[in-house]
């Protein structure tokens, strides 16, 4: 075992504070939307600071960058960790900048310390993982195949194509998608929810994400007047969609760990003295067992039903988008655990309950990531906050994880 090396946590904080200055919002947030000026001067900040540290940027025709550190074996498949350097429009100045400058900080406190790896390390800035403009996290899914460049090339944004886009900031660069083999993938990231910090703990080791199912849901009834309608004769859609609300609450709260959301409803035709006859809303569950996210669905889908019933409601239940969930690859959670134990942080494991490129990677390449808590688990907000110790920390943990896979010289198995 080699010893732990340590990064330079102040440099780490100077670099997500001048990050953060590209598309500083009047709250304190960041507003870098993909294929804005934003984006670009970010990527250029990227790029300057990786030269400027002996790295080599390559640029993907996704405008994926990976900024690669030499092994003492090339021809070894190279480790990457990064994240992602665009923000909701009024997002945070950590989620996704930590991960890209946690990876930097690893490259330059090896330069500093002068350490050799077996592998080359490469530095990654996913396009686009927000979603604000596009499909959310479709840089790495470019990356990995699942969605194939020319359907990502033309898909629609506010001002253009996200190939314009892409154009449009000097970003659409020629290295081919994936075109060399990839040992394994890190990433840190900001937890996004309150767990580490209620535990007053630095580290998550993240097991894996969510298993998730979405749903459109419909309930249909008749529009009558809010006035001569008397109560009993009523086919109030919007009852309906509100009994649906409290049903979900319920069910997610009797699986333990279960999410359960409605994020959007939309009552017809929206009127103060119209009663509802059609209402469209959207339903998202989680858990980290498929099983129990199963257990879920079917009770809630149950509930619809009675629901509608009871209402003297149509309804249309469309199960719209299913994920199913990501373990992350042992051996690297194993070397996450480890860096944590032996630097004494207090860590735990956790299971992502967001979305993150890392979901994508790890269905192709060994994968795992690292959180670090967040301040009352806020994000996608100004007020998204973090600590100058727990950066540090999480970066620590990172970056001997990544030091142990890059010095190992064996293939990892995707299903070991
Ligand atoms: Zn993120």
């Amino acid at each position: 075992m080699h010893e732990n090396i340590r990064v330079n946590g102040e440099r780490l904080w100077a670099a997500l504070m001048e990050m953060a200055e590209i598309g500083a919002t009047p709250k304190g947030g960041v507003n870098r939307i993909s294929f804005t000026d934003e984006d670009r001067r970010s990527r250029d900040l990227f790029t300057s600071w990786c030269e400027s540290a002996g790295l080599t940027v390559k640029v993907d025709k996704f405008g994926n960058m990976f900024a690669r550190r030499p092994g003492r074996d090339n021809s070894l498949p190279p480790v990457m960790v990064g994240s992602h350097l665009d923000s909701q429009p009024t997002g945070g100045k950590y989620d996704g900048a930590y991960g890209v400058l946690a990876g930097l900080e690893i490259m330059r406190s090896l330069n500093d310390g002068g350490i050799e790896t077996e592998r080359p390390i490469e530095v990654v800035n996913w396009t686009n993982e927000e979603g604000a403009i596009l499909k959310p996290m479709i840089g790495s899914e470019v990356f990995t195949g699942a969605l194939s460049l020319t359907d990502a090339y033309a898909m629609a944004t506010p001002t253009g194509t996200a190939e314009s886009g892409l154009d449009d900031i000097g970003y659409k660069g020629d290295l081919g998608l994936w075109s060399y083999p990839v040992h394994s993938y890190f990433e840190a990231h900001i937890e996004q929810g309150p767990i580490l910090e209620e535990k007053n703990l630095q580290v998550g080791v993240v097991t894996g994400a969510f298993a998730q199912q979405w749903y459109t849901l419909n309930f249909t009834g008749l529009e009558a007047h809010a006035g001569p309608t008397p109560m009993a004769s009523r086919r109030d859609a919007l009852v309906g969609a509100a009994h649906a609300v409290l049903a979900i609450r319920e069910i997610a709260n009797g699986v333990e760990g279960g999410r359960g959301t409605v994020g959007c409803i939309t009552p017809y035709p929206a009127s103060p003295n119209v009663i509802p006859g059609a209402v469209d809303m959207t339903v998202d569950f989680r858990h980290e067992s498929e099983e129990e996210l199963e257990e879920m669905t079917s009770r809630f889908e149950a509930a619809v039903g009675a629901i509608a019933e009871e209402n003297r409601l149509e309804y249309d239940l469309n199960a719209n988008v299913s994920i199913a969930r990501v373990p992350f690859h042992p051996t690297l959670v194993g070397y996450v655990r480890t860096a944590a134990e032996s630097m004494g942080i207090g860590h735990m494991d956790i299971v992502s309950g967001a979305g993150h490129d890392a979901c994508h990677m790890a269905k192709v390449v060994p994968t795992t990531m690292v959180f670090i808590p967040c301040e009352n688990g806020i994000s996608h907000n100004e007020l998204e906050n973090a600590t100058p110790k727990d950066c540090e920390a999480g970066c620590n943990v990172l970056c001997n994880a990544v030091l142990a896979a890059a010095n190992s010289t064996e293939t990892l198995e995707m299903k070991p």
